[in-house]
């Protein structure tokens, strides 16, 4: 019974070593995957930016142009007021100039507002850019180390695995069932007792039960979280110590 016990704790080990490797396969492809689509929305976004920045840009190149029309006609018709000698002919041309310089004064508004979104969507561009060169290096640096960190932990499940089938082969099948159920159920099959307590869930364990724990001549089970309970060989008491 005793080195059932302990092929059980053995088992329990390499088991929990090839939960924790199968843990590092599962999470780590996912993690790079993660950054990876990550890089691809930031692409979208930079290159939406660009979009909206080439858009703004030809607007404010087409206002800027309208400005200078404008301004144009503004100098041409102030040169014509000064050769104009009638009046109702004046003051329809200065209506006209006025008219004109509160056109060019709503342009000049609009290349403002236009010029001020630039530099916005300018900064959003260099602020993304950025984000983006980070997360590049990130996932360069992260895909380098993952490499070596997926391939040991390939070969350490491999070799735990052989091992794992070893100890299950000397493993009383009823044990062994009883062990698995167990662990299914609540990850750890065998709790040590520590202090008179399961290790597993805290309960205290009856006098009674301990030393029955302690004889190692049955399998006893917590009656709470129903592990199998264990003692390390350090912690059994010697013969001539009371028990
Ligand atoms: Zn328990």
């Amino acid at each position: 019974m005793k080195e059932q016990l302990q092929l059980l704790m053995r088992l329990q080990d390499t088991d929990t070593q090839i939960d924790q490797h199968k843990i590092v396969l599962d999470r780590v492809p996912k993690e790079l995957q993660e950054m990876a689509r990550n890089l691809v929305s930031l692409r979208h976004e930079i290159a939406e930016t660009q979009d909206t920045l080439g858009i703004t840009e030809k607007d404010l190149e087409k206002k800027e142009a309208e400005l200078s029309t404008e301004q144009e006609k503004i100098k041409r018709s102030e040169r014509r007021l000064l050769n104009i000698k009638n009046l109702k002919e004046h003051e329809a041309l200065s209506r006209e100039i006025r008219l004109g310089k509160k056109v060019a004064g709503e342009i000049e508004e609009t290349i403002l507002e236009l010029m001020s979104r630039l530099e916005q969507l300018k900064k959003n561009l260099d602020r993304k850019q950025a984000e983006y060169d980070d997360c590049e290096k990130n996932l360069i640096d992260k895909k380098t180390q993952s490499e070596k960190m997926l391939a040991d932990a390939s070969e350490a499940l491999e070799s735990l695995k052989i091992e794992q089938k070893q100890l299950a082969e000397g493993i009383d099948q009823e044990h062994y069932k009883r062990y698995t159920m167990v662990r299914k159920f609540r990850g750890n099959a065998i709790a040590e007792m520590v202090n008179g307590s399961c290790d597993g869930c805290h309960i205290a364990i009856t006098p009674q039960l301990g030393i029955r724990v302690l004889r190692q001549q049955e399998f006893v089970f917590c009656p709470n979280c129903h592990r199998i309970l264990y003692v390390k060989p350090e912690n059994i008491p010697l013969p001539n110590e009371p028990l």
